[in-house]
């Protein structure tokens, strides 16, 4: 007897998985350099040296055996207080070390705070278009996973669907900006609106319905925009934060979880978000990249390759008379499928080696997600495929 959900989920490959297996085995066959792939978020510029010259540092002046030992479950106080400071100078918050939880990256910063919510039959909503393992985590902690309809074509937040969504069983909305897929950022005026609209329902059903904001994608703004820091808006935000884009180090697992003590029972909070993660199996982050966030919490990443292939891309595109949402941060762009069927448009786009994820995962169907992590040259070289596929 095995755990049927456990199963599907180990044996059902995502499209997105799927996409960039076909372009491997495709470019054993027609050369990598023919193969167009835009399926997997990999960040392909170079992590920052400072943060290999802090490796190096750390290996060379910490005593062996704490180099490589258990840290606190809810990690070093030094890699804490540095995020800390980080977040003080450039937000202006007062946060202490005492609100930090570090984890192995994003995506159990977020299991643990869905666990952290769930109480019997809530709710967790996501606003489409967005990231699939949501569902996974959301429905993995025993919560109820529910969408928000995508706001077309501006992919900001659809306040009046999201409205007609709560009701008294929400505990959290997810919010992700900058945006994966569709590489938006919210406006301040938006958030602004966001959160006015859960003050007054959470005063209504008279229990807090938090913000879970999801920003492994905080630093990657693009043309002036900037991701406002959600706690200053809503106070009953909780941050997942990641250093796999930011730094470009999604193999070596880093990240953490803020909650501000001025949270709804931010103090109990904080001790749940522990003890979630410690359900989840959650020891502690790896502590070498623990002793390097202490170093490097303020190094920020070299934005111009990504920009370049954003301009690249979006403006190639626009050109040729797709429709893209406007993409002012991440490294996505969410492009209407030409037809209006993503799945049609992606096999097309396959059989011409250009591989684009359909939207419909992200729930919102219609749409195919680029991934510019790519080479320049790549992005140059599809564009006449492109033309191509709007006449095929
Ligand atoms: N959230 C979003 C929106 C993502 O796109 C990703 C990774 O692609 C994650 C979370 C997970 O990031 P991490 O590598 O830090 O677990």
């Amino acid at each position: 007897m095995l755990n049927e959900r456990a199963y599907a989920l180990g044996s059902n490959r995502s499209a997105i998985r799927d996409l960039f297996e076909y372009g491997c085995a495709r470019a054993a066959v027609v050369g990598r350099e023919n193969v167009f792939d835009f399926s997997l978020g990999n960040p392909s510029i170079p992590t920052p040296e400072a943060v290999h010259t802090a490796i190096r540092e750390v290996l060379e002046q910490t005593d062996p055996v704490e180099l490589h030992g258990y840290t606190s479950a809810v990690g070093d106080l030094a890699a804490r207080q540095a995020i800390a400071d980080d977040l003080r100078g450039r937000y202006g918050a007062s946060v202490s070390p005492g609100e930090i939880f570090l984890t192995c990256g994003a995506a159990p910063a977020l299991v643990a705070v869905f666990g952290a919510l769930t109480f019997p039959g809530a709710e967790i909503l996501a606003i489409a278009p967005y990231f699939p393992e949501y569902r996974v985590f959301v429905e993995g902690v025993g919560a109820r996973f529910a969408e928000v309809p995508p706001d077309v074509p501006d992919f900001q937040i659809n306040l009046e669907a999201l409205a007609r969504c709560l009701n008294e069983k929400t505990a959290a909305v997810i919010v992700n900006s900058p945006n994966n897929p569709a590489g938006t950022v919210y406006t301040a005026e938006t958030l602004a609106r966001l959160g006015a609209l859960l003050a007054r329902k959470s005063a209504e059903y008279g229990h807090p319905i938090y913000i879970v904001a999801d920003e492994p994608y905080r630093e990657l703004v693009y043309g002036g925009a900037a991701a406002p820091f959600l706690p200053a808006i809503y106070p009953s935000t909780i941050v997942c934060y990641s250093y796999s884009k930011s730094l470009s180090l999604p193999g070596e697992r880093i990240g953490y979880v803020y909650v501000p003590r001025a949270a709804a029972d931010g103090e109990a909070l904080y001790a749940a978000v522990a003890g979630a993660a410690r359900n989840a199996g959650h020891v502690c982050a790896p502590s070498l990249w623990q002793k390097v966030i202490a170093r490097c919490a303020a190094v920020r990443p070299n934005l111009a390759a990504y920009d370049r292939n954003r301009r690249a891309l979006y403006g190639g595109l626009t050109a040729l008379g797709y429709e893209v949402a406007k993409p002012d941060g991440a490294f996505y762009l969410f492009v209407k499928a030409p037809g209006g069927d993503a799945n049609a448009f992606s096999e097309k786009a396959k059989r011409r080696d250009v591989l684009v994820v359909p939207g419909d995962d992200f729930g919102c169907p219609g749409y195919v997600r680029l991934c510019y992590c790519v080479k320049y040259e790549t992005i140059e070289r599809s564009l006449p495929l492109f033309r191509a596929l709007l006449t095929d």
